[in-house]
């Protein structure tokens, strides 16, 4: 018989860099004025969160494209120091109105036009945003390799792609991908099945889960188009939260935090408050029984 509680590492290798197993993430941050963009990087960081994730897209709409890398560039401008604390993390290819575009030229000129909004030398970790289905794999890995030859970018991975994406581009990479980020939740599940997190574990990329809290419905049971499976969902972390003494997001992190491909969630909250407590996330004891409960809540049905 097996332990019955899943262990949680407290970091982890993303490549070259050595990472804390929650992240922090900037989409909503454009806007941020100076003071409050401190607090929430420095909360971030204080808890061992210390990959942050931005893209060159995150504003639009809002203070405008390239608003929220605009806001952490002034940080890190005003703080000098920050930037060695941190695994910086952004991603380009995704330019309104055309929907991706991810050719050489463009990524070439989206990374140093990140750089220059980052106030930075270089960017750690460089993602694709979503795959450009018009622009071939060999294009897109003759950006990254360039980019990295130049030494503009240290690690690459993608986002959004698919498994078979996801190889057909490293087949034409010069170095290895050291992360990638898909949508990963108790909401959303796909990942766990179709062989994204089985490629994580056997070439060593670093999963990140975007949305980790399905965009706050798993804190607050609501705002999901699906409120059947939310409820059923949150009946089971609220159970589990009870019986640990701790809340149903907390629990919803550690689900991510306890799978074996070592997901790193990306914290989503503009709260210093919430980033400071998603924290509990890496003391949480999740028995085995109540993360396969907490699986088969999603699916609606129990596992053959
Ligand atoms: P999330 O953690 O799932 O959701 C954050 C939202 O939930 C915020 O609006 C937050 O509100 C709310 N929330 C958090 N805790 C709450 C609580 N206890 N009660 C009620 N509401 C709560 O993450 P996300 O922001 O959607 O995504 C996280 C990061 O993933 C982004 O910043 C970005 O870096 C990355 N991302 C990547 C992609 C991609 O395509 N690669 C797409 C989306 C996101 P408050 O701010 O008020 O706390």
């Amino acid at each position: 018989m097996t332990s019955n509680t899943l262990p949680i590492s407290r970091s982890r290798k993303m490549g070259q860099f050595q990472i804390g197993r929650l992240a922090y993430g900037c989409w909503r941050f454009s806007g941020t004025s100076l003071p409050e963009a401190r607090k929430k990087i420095n909360t971030a960081l204080e808890i061992g969160a210390n990959l942050i994730d931005t893209a060159a897209i995150y504003g639009f709409g809002k203070e405008g494209f390239g608003g929220a890398e605009a806001a952490l560039g002034d940080l890190l401008d005003a703080d000098k120091g920050l930037r060695e604390q941190m695994v910086l993390v952004t991603k380009a290819g995704i330019h309104p109105p055309i929907p991706y575009d991810s050719t050489k030229e463009n990524l070439i000129q989206s990374c140093e036009a990140s750089l220059q909004r980052l106030k930075t030398d270089r960017i750690d970790v460089f993602l694709i945003h979503r795959p450009d289905l018009l622009t071939p794999h060999e294009e897109v890995a003759d950006a990254l390799n360039t980019l990295r030859r130049q030494g503009k970018i240290l690690e690459a991975g993608v986002s959004n792609y698919t498994l078979s994406q996801t190889r057909a581009l490293q087949a034409f990479m010069e170095f290895p991908f050291a992360a990638i980020q898909p949508e990963i939740s108790a909401m959303t599940t796909e990942t766990l099945f179709d062989g994204t997190l089985d490629m994580c574990q056997e070439w060593s990329i670093t999963p990140m889960a975007w949305s980790p809290l399905a965009a706050g419905a798993l804190a607050s049971g609501e705002g999901s188009a699906d409120q059947g499976q939310l409820s059923r969902i949150m009946a089971e972390l609220n159970r589990i939260a009870d019986f640990t003494n701790t809340t149903p997001d907390i629990i919803a992190l550690a689900w991510l935090l306890a799978h074996p491909a070592r997901i790193v969630p990306i914290i989503g909250s503009q709260k210093t408050e919430r980033i400071s407590a998603a924290s509990a996330a890496l003391d949480v004891k999740l028995a085995r029984q109540d993360w396969y409960s907490i699986l088969t809540a999603s699916l609606g049905h129990k596992l053959p």
